[in-house]
């Protein structure tokens, strides 16, 4: 493939990210039926290579919905009883409220924002639900998106292992997948979902799962599991390289240019990349007097959490990017005016964080 120079960088938001001219033109080719030999074999071909990102040998099943679609399609077909939410910041929060929304007894343990879930506090969590009976599942965000911390969530399987075995480990990559190495099976998780608008660098509108045998087989013990989202239906439908339901066509032609785009780069260039830019943004806010948010040892390689520490009008300096054609984050929730965060995630690069950072010294000046 032969790529066509990428446009500089627009959105330093934590998604949507910018999408490349090949990916968003690929969507412009004419519709085809999706029973078809011609559907099965451009399904085929993204299923191998998402398997090959998630690294792992099972299944990864690609839906039409955005990622808290799959938040919920993981609690419908893992949990039949109770399940355990680490929540550290909104989206580990939001998973919660799936959970108990899809009616589970679902037990919230609350971790301090801006810091990871560690193994400790999820086996004591394990430990004290365990004494009420069986744990079905825990839910932990992989890199919560609100706080830029990344938790630690291999180390965190292990431990629910070594603990109560038929406990499900569930994890949401939405924001970190495709940015750094997440190796499903070596880590054991059972379930890892994500989203195509992050750093997939995919439209919005696809999400992703790879999801273990052990799951798959608990499933089958679920109740409730509805349609859609129904991970028996969706197994039997992969068999053929297809989805149960008409699929979001565009998009998966979409995604296919990406991946092939992604595999020229090549994952571990693409690892690489996200750290080297997340540790020149480290660089560039401290350099600049702004401390990091994130508790040191778990910043997030995809999105960087700024403390607001030069008291500076965040909105104003939006509005400042916005003339340049450039916009970053603010902080999410309470953290807004307090704090800001800037991604670098999807197919940015070097020259495009120096020009948001030009920038940013420009409006600091
Ligand atoms: N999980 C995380 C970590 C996220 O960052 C987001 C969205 O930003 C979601 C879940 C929800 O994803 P979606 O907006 O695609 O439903």
């Amino acid at each position: 493939m032969t790529l066509r120079p990428k446009p500089p960088q627009h959105l330093f938001i934590p998604g949507p990210t910018d999408v490349r001219p090949e990916v968003l033109e690929a969507q412009t080719a004419p519709m085809i039926g999706h029973r078809t030999a011609e559907f099965e074999a451009l399904f085929a071909k993204c299923e191998e290579q998402l398997q090959s990102l998630f690294f792992t040998d099972s299944r990864v099943y690609i839906l039409a919905s955005s990622g808290s679609g799959l938040q919920e399609a993981a609690i419908r077909n893992a949990v039949g009883g109770r399940v355990i939410n680490f929540i550290a910041g909104a989206f580990g929060k939001r998973w919660h409220q799936v959970s108990a929304g899809c009616g589970k007894e679902a037990i919230p343990v609350n971790i301090e924002w801006n810091t990871a879930v560690k193994p400790e506090q999820v086996a004591a969590a394990l430990e004290e639900a365990l004494k009420d009976g069986p744990v079905d599942a825990i839910t932990v965000v992989h890199n919560e998106t609100s706080t830029g911390v990344t938790s630690p969530v291999g180390e965190i399987a292990e431990t629910v292992r070594a603990i109560s075995p038929e406990t499900l480990v569930l994890v949401d990559a939405v924001s970190s997948f495709s940015g750094v190495k997440i190796p499903v099976d070596e880590w054991g998780l059972d379930l890892c979902l994500t989203a195509s608008q992050k750093a997939l660098a995919v439209p919005p509108g696809l999400a992703f799962c790879a999801v273990s045998d052990r799951l798959l087989a608990r499933a089958e013990s679920v109740e409730g599991r509805g349609w859609y989202f129904d991970f028996l239906n969706l197994e039997k439908y992969l068999q053929r390289s297809t989805t149960p339901a008409t699929p979001a066509l565009s998009l998966i032609r979409a995604l296919s240019v990406q991946l092939d785009i992604i595999f020229e780069e090549g994952p571990e260039n693409r690892f690489a990349r996200h750290q080297r830019l997340a540790e020149r943004t480290r660089q560039w806010a401290t350099d600049n007097g702004f401390a990091l948010m994130a508790e040191e040892g778990y910043r997030s390689p995809t999105v960087t959490h700024v403390a607001n520490s030069r008291n500076i009008d965040i909105l104003a300096l939006n509005a400042f990017l916005g003339e340049r054609g450039m916009t970053i984050s603010n902080g999410y929730g309470e953290f807004k005016g307090k704090s800001m965060r800037i991604a670098h995630m999807g197919e940015v690069n070097d020259e495009d964080m120096e020009r948001l950072f030009a920038a940013m010294e420009a409006y600091l000046a």
